[in-house]
């Protein structure tokens, strides 16, 4: 499933209308209150804020026309990006993105990448963090969920000295006990084909389409969100529409496959309930 670019803006002007100011991610971290959104008097720790996550995974184009309707908005969020396996990342992209404004940030994914060695993982780090920081600037990180590889990604910062490379934080190193974060992760928000992508905290655990989401988090008196979408799964056009959810079908049915291969092969997996960076993982959806 794939949404139109129009849908999360949609989201977005239905968040601001309700109250919500919208912050990138270093925001969290440095503490500036200040946002973007409809002013209102009395400002206070009860204002509703929305932290806006993009993980650009694949076709940095469309994370381009995102940050564009985003700026032209007055909103300002956070890009993460990754790099191959020869540290190259998609340079114009990130170059214009950060010119529009937003937060540009890095999207690791060393402890995949180097199949489990967190000593050969925080080399790697430290090397593509340098080639990130070499085209924009970077203050905050955000793990690349690889849910096809066996190495998961999700703890790794456990494993580097954040303050001594310059970090404020990691995206999912935020306080989520009561904010809640949302993620489009899996193909819609809720997805249960979401195999990584939670938090130690408040996730939301049933799929819910970008419009029912808005009256979810408004009538639902959300006070604080992390709101993760992943620019690749909102098209514009038709043509990109039908592209983008038949690759989510496809990576879904991978994800199926996989799964059930590793539980087959690790028993023990079948006897204790996954954690994911701390957080629970529902278990995967039966597939008919
Ligand atoms: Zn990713």
């Amino acid at each position: 499933m794939a949404h139109p670019l129009h849908a999360y803006l949609a989201l977005l002007d239905d968040l601001r209308a309700a109250g919500f100011r919208c912050h990138p991610i270093r925001d969290y971290f440095t503490g500036n209150q200040a946002g973007q959104g409809a002013a209102s008097a009395g400002e206070d720790s009860d204002t509703r804020r929305a932290y806006l996550r993009h993980d650009v995974d694949r076709l940095p184009a469309r994370a381009v026309a995102m940050a564009e309707a985003e700026a032209a908005r007055g909103i300002h969020s956070t890009y993460y990006f990754r790099c191959d396996a020869r540290g190259r990342f998609p340079e114009a992209a990130m170059r214009r993105i950060a010119a529009l404004g937003h937060e540009t940030g890095f999207h690791y994914e060393c402890l995949s990448r180097t199949r489990g060695d967190r000593v050969a993982a925080v080399e790697c780090f430290a090397r593509e963090l340098a080639a990130c920081r070499a085209i924009v600037p970077v203050t905050t990180v955000s793990p690349h969920g690889a849910p096809l590889a066996a190495s998961s990604n999700m703890d790794f910062t456990a494993s580097i000295d954040a303050q001594a490379l310059g970090l404020l934080g990691d995206a999912t190193d935020m306080d989520f006990t009561d904010m809640l974060y949302v993620t489009d992760t899996g193909g819609t928000f809720g997805s249960q084909y979401n195999l990584r992508d939670h938090v130690a905290g408040r996730n939301l655990d049933h799929p819910i389409a970008p419009k029912g989401l808005a009256r979810r988090l408004i009538d639902g008196d959300e006070r604080r969100i992390v709101l993760s979408c992943h620019p690749e799964r909102w098209a514009v056009g038709r043509l990109a529409l039908l592209e983008a959810s038949a690759r989510e079908i496809a990576l879904n049915l991978l994800k199926l496959v996989l799964h059930r291969a590793r539980r087959w092969f690790s028993p023990a997996l079948n006897r204790s309930p996954s954690r994911v960076n701390g957080a629970h993982r529902r278990p995967f959806p039966k597939y008919s």
